[in-house]
């Protein structure tokens, strides 16, 4: 074989396995915070009224967006909530149970993956929460450090109710944890924040983030889980104090007065689709 044939079938299988693994992306390197919204699945439910104690969506529909998200520090990675679990994506159309369709079109790893980053790349995990739909993908990250509210796990490990799956969060066992009982610098400078704002569950969080472009962005958890329930100060019935929910409602809006920050409701379709598509980022 002449050295120019060699060349061209050697070439030609690498363009073939090259095109079957994908482009080797590496992952950029992060100088200022950036904040992804990743899409970790969908709520569709033909009665809203558990959203409100004071009956406004009383048999009206819904759909609530389920999103992780990825913060970029030139110090590490943090996921802040893992959706509804991967699992459901086996399920083409998702699942239905008693008037609440949930589904996920796309997994976790593969979106990471479009920015270079494999689940092992995550350094730290946190969660606004331990209801299912925050810590669906949370096993998947057993190499992170799991910064834990104590109330939250006290609490998911004694009678929770129908919204805890202690199973899908089993890995904290054996993963390097930070437990927390109130406010968090993430990263020590004051850029990643997690917020002690109790009321919807007992060790309830929301994130304050200090981007360089964006300024101050709140991430809510589930504080508020329509852009109205922020305006209106509606409660959900199965929040598990309402008074303590209320109280952090007004901690959160001084806040946002105080450093004219943004305001993500993590569930609101609206306020997802106004943040850069992914993989485009915030920062
Ligand atoms: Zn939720």
């Amino acid at each position: 074989m002449s050295r120019s044939i060699l060349l061209r079938v050697f070439g030609g299988a690498l363009l073939a396995l090259a095109s079957v693994l994908g482009p080797a992306l590496a992952a950029d390197e992060v100088k200022q915070v950036r904040l992804y919204a990743l899409d970790c699945g969908r709520v569709q439910l033909k009665d809203m009224a558990m959203f409100s104690d004071t009956g406004e969506y009383d048999g009206k529909p819904g759909t609530l967006v389920d999103p992780c998200y990825l913060i970029r520090h030139p110090k590490g990675n943090l996921l802040w909530d893992t959706g509804l679990g991967d699992k459901l994506a086996d399920n083409k159309g998702g699942v239905e149970n008693s008037g609440v369709h949930t589904w996920v079109d796309v997994r976790l790893p593969d979106q990471l993956k479009q920015i270079g980053l494999t689940p092992a790349d995550i350094g730290f995990l946190a969660f606004s929460h331990f209801h299912f739909d925050h810590t669906g993908n949370a096993n998947e990250f057993p190499g992170a450090t799991w910064i834990i509210n104590k109330a939250e796990l006290d609490w998911a490990l004694s009678k929770p109710g129908p919204f805890v799956d202690v199973d899908t969060l089993s890995a904290y066992k054996t993963a390097k944890t930070q437990m927390i009982d109130t406010d968090y610098d993430v990263f020590g400078d004051g850029s990643v924040r997690i917020l002690r704002t109790p009321g919807h569950t007992p060790g309830h969080q929301s994130l304050q983030l200090r981007l360089s472009k964006a300024g101050t962005v709140i991430l809510s958890g589930d504080l508020y889980h329509l852009r109205e329930n922020f305006r209106y100060r509606r409660v959900p019935p199965f929040n598990v104090e309402r008074a303590d929910t209320l109280a952090s409602i007004d901690r959160v809006n001084t806040i946002l007065k105080n450093t004219k920050g943004r305001l993500v409701v993590q569930h609101d379709p609206i306020d997802f689709k106004a943040l850069p598509k992914f993989p485009k980022y915030l920062d």
